[in-house]
């Protein structure tokens, strides 16, 4: 093991409902904090393997990919590449990961997987963010084991906060019974649009019931955000002066601020 003290802030992108910006900010958060000089692992642990296809990882190249971490005990070195974003790292998924669930039913020690290999390379990084899949499954439960913090996306729509209190505990059941360190870090409202009402009021009543977890960024709805997944690029190297580029900019910065002041009061 390395002498050095430092590990990665081990980050999970979690919300049950599907659609509501989990890979979006994954990838390009993660991007944000590349761009600030932090080395970053993005581990997707959705089957869907979006966050692999928006950053480029071929179908092909997806060998070993989580789920061999997740099922044979695969090093982490051996499964993550580079992206075309300097410091930003992902270890790509597959479909295979769907069938996790069920061949690690008699594993005791299933909630862990993902942890212990994280261990292993805790050291190597500044960030870890995890995309889990839209589910409270095996996988997020895996993601949630081997994380300190969750960052839930909340779209901003109608029944956007419903489902969040089976979300909040099944974070404190983990948090109770598997990894004491859990914590909720932050909300991120997404897909905000202005000219809508309903964006508005979502958003008040996230703010009235989530208090100061909820970021003061805001991520806006906004087209380049949808179209750079297509181009296998973060969108902040697709369209780096974009609202929604702009706007996980500012988020990075905030969680980078709000991280800092927490040492700070800590240090006191
Ligand atoms: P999840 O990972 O939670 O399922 P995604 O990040 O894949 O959600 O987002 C769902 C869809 O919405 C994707 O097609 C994505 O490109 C699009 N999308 C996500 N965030 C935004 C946004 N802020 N503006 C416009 N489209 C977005
Ligand atoms: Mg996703």
């Amino acid at each position: 093991m390395s002498q050095t003290e430092h590990s990665a802030h081990i980050i999970a992108l979690a919300n049950q409902k599907g659609g509501v910006g989990k890979t979006t900010t994954t990838i390009n958060l993660g991007t944000a904090l590349a761009a600030t000089g932090k080395r970053v692992l993005l581990i997707d642990l959705d089957p869907q393997g979006n966050a692999s296809t928006g950053l480029g990882i071929e179908g092909e190249a997806r060998d070993p990919s989580t789920y061999d971490v997740m099922i044979d005990d695969t090093p982490l070195d051996d499964v993550c590449h580079s992206t075309i974003v300097p410091g930003l790292f992902i270890a790509p998924s597959t479909t295979d990961l769907s069938s996790v669930d069920m061949e690690l039913f008699e594993d005791a020690g299933r909630a862990a997987r993902l942890r212990t290999a994280l261990d292993r390379v805790r050291n190597e990084y500044d960030y870890v963010l995890i995309d889990c899949p839209p589910s409270l499954s095996l996988l997020t439960v895996n993601a949630l084991t081997a994380a300190s913090s969750v960052i839930v996306p909340l779209q901003t729509e109608f029944f956007a906060l419903e489902g969040l209190s089976q979300l909040m505990s099944t974070i404190r059941e983990v948090k109770q019974a598997l990894n004491p360190e859990l914590d909720l870090l932050g909300v991120v409202l997404t897909m905000y649009d202005r000219r809508n009402n309903l964006s508005a009021q979502v958003a008040e009543d996230a703010r009235a019931t989530l208090g100061d977890k909820v970021y003061e960024t805001v991520i806006p709805r906004n087209v380049r955000l949808s179209e750079a997944p297509s181009h296998a690029i973060p969108a902040l190297l697709y369209d780096n002066t974009s609202a929604g580029s702009l706007a996980y900019q500012r988020l990075a910065a905030e969680i980078l601020k709000r991280e800092q002041n927490s040492r700070l009061v800590g240090a006191e």
